[in-house]
């Protein structure tokens, strides 16, 4: 144990957590994991090679080494997966009973289980988040929405009462690079449950666990043609949502390339389902349990390295805690473990890409040249690799750039408040609508916020929960539809 020597002194009534245990190394064995150097393309239960005979790198974002090669799929190979989905939708998975489709579910997330570790350890090299969160959220959440909904496939009549639902046909699924299979498992489990066959495409970065996926249909005896993957970059994504026998496009990603989609797909009978950015509210009032409230804080927007579009990356704190809660904020930020996202004890791991590294630091200087206050963690971080320290924009006006833009990393801008409507006005006057958190002691303040926040998911007293029963979607510009729970069966029926 040591005494962090950068730790600094605070206000004598606020107590200072001055001790930063010196870790030993413990990271996670890479030993059990077999990947190979190319991986092709997943259509018709077959590894295809991509039509152009393209390939491109995928990265650890922790070491700047390349893992892999990763085909790049061109109109030709989206034309081949669309066709082999559809050839399984109109021949095989859409004849089969809700109870056969919901065993193969079942069979997918149990194999899920069986190899968590191995998917944790790929998630954790591809995507540079730490172990801890790829191990205790990313996998487990993942089999569950497929244990979640293969109990769906056979009651959807329980589901939709006095309704005659049906399968829409071929769903074309876009999703970005934060949680990979978790997103992957998202829209393939209640997509299949309900008799949809799918065209997935993984984001450019994070391929891996997808096509490790495939794996699984493939273990798991998954009819050829009701889920093919096609790994690429956006003009792949452009070609799934332009071809013309799809039904059904669910996108997760930037609120500028889903406007891009929303065009796309109007005036054609394709349903759309859309999960863009956030820049969610933290609201701590002065009757909230301070040191809860600092842990849900960090939670919300350190620990995923701020890169989870829900995370609440806007604290509103009341005035009279203010002091208080930015203080512990700081000494708690003091303390996090930035750096190898295979060590179990690290907090924080690595920024996605070099690109999104470079954003941050941008925002992070359009931050000082707006005048704002910056407070950068006094914790060590890696010289190589693409790592952030946590950072807090105090002082930020409601107008600041860094109050209304996405930045997607570990930034935190700070405003304080007075009254309840005050805060309300101001979580509000965004574009955006993903999620918000709210801790206080009062019930009676929960409720009245819950039906004042425009924002899809209100958590209280708690940031960042999830489950396969809870409906996840936005309002405004953070999109449109729901995922998970029921509501997320109906995205995928007529
Ligand atoms: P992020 O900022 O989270 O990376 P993007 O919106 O850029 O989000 O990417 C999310 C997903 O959308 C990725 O799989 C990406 O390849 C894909 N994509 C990018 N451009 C397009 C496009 N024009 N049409 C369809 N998909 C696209």
């Amino acid at each position: 144990m040591a005494k962090n020597k950068d730790s600094k002194e605070t206000k004598k009534d606020i107590p200072s957590q001055s001790i930063k245990w010196d870790l030993s190394p413990a990271p996670e064995s890479k030993g059990h994991i077999k990947l190979q150097d190319k991986y092709d393309l997943f259509i018709n239960g077959k590894w295809v090679k991509p039509s152009s005979g393209k390939y491109f790198d995928t990265t650890n974002p922790a070491t700047e080494e390349k893992l892999a090669e990763i085909a790049y799929a061109n109109d030709a190979d989206v034309d081949k997966a669309v066709k082999a989905a559809r050839e399984a939708y109109t021949n095989v998975w859409s004849r089969m009973s809700g109870a056969e489709r919901g065993k193969y579910l079942f069979r997918i997330a149990r194999l899920i289980q069986e190899r968590a570790r191995e998917f944790a350890v790929i998630e954790t090299l591809d995507g540079g988040k730490s172990i801890r969160e790829s191990r205790d959220v990313d996998v487990p959440l993942a089999a569950n929405h497929f244990f979640y909904y293969a109990g769906w496939a056979d009651k959807l009549q329980y589901a939709f009462p006095n309704r005659k639902m049906e399968s829409l046909g071929v769903a074309g699924q876009i999703i970005p690079w934060n949680f990979p299979l978790l997103m992957a498992a998202w829209k393939i489990a209640p997509a299949l449950a309900c008799g949809n066959t799918v065209v997935l495409k993984p984001a450019e970065t994070t391929s891996l666990t997808c096509l490790k996926l495939a794996e699984i249909f493939e273990e798991a005896g998954l009819p050829p043609g009701v889920v093919n993957i096609i790994t690429g970059h956006g003009d792949t994504g452009a070609a799934l949502v332009n071809h013309p026998d799809i039904n059904k496009i669910a996108f997760t990603g930037s609120t500028n390339i889903g406007k891009i989609i929303q065009r796309a797909v109007s005036g054609t009978n394709k349903k759309l389902t859309l999960e863009l950015g956030g820049k969610s509210a933290n609201i701590i009032f002065e009757d909230a349990a301070i040191d809860q409230a600092v842990e849900g804080i960090v939670n919300g927007i350190f620990f995923n390295q701020g890169h989870v579009c829900c995370a609440g990356s806007r604290l509103f704190v009341q005035e009279g805690v203010a002091d208080e809660v930015i203080q512990k904020l700081k000494d708690r930020m003091d303390h996090l473990y930035v750096g190898d996202p295979m060590d179990k004890n690290t907090d924080i791991g690595a920024i996605n890409s070099k690109e999104q590294f470079d954003t941050i630091k941008r925002y992070v200087k359009i931050g000082k040249n707006e005048g704002n206050e910056i407070y950068e963690s006094k914790c060590e971080i890696p010289s190589k690799g693409y790592f952030c320290r946590p950072t807090l924009i105090l002082d930020v006006a409601q107008s600041s750039t860094l109050v209304q833009e996405e930045i997607f990393g570990p930034v935190l801008t700070v405003q304080t408040f007075r009254t309840v409507d005050e805060v309300i006005q101001k979580a509000n006057n965004t574009q955006y609508g993903l999620a918000a958190g709210v801790w206080t002691d009062k019930g009676s303040k929960i409720f009245n916020l819950t039906t004042k926040l425009r924002a899809g998911v209100v958590w209280a007293n708690t940031y960042n929960k999830f489950d396969p029963t809870s409906p996840f979607g936005g309002y405004k510009e953070s999109g449109f539809g729901r995922e998970g729970g029921v509501h997320g069966l109906e995205s995928y029926l007529k």
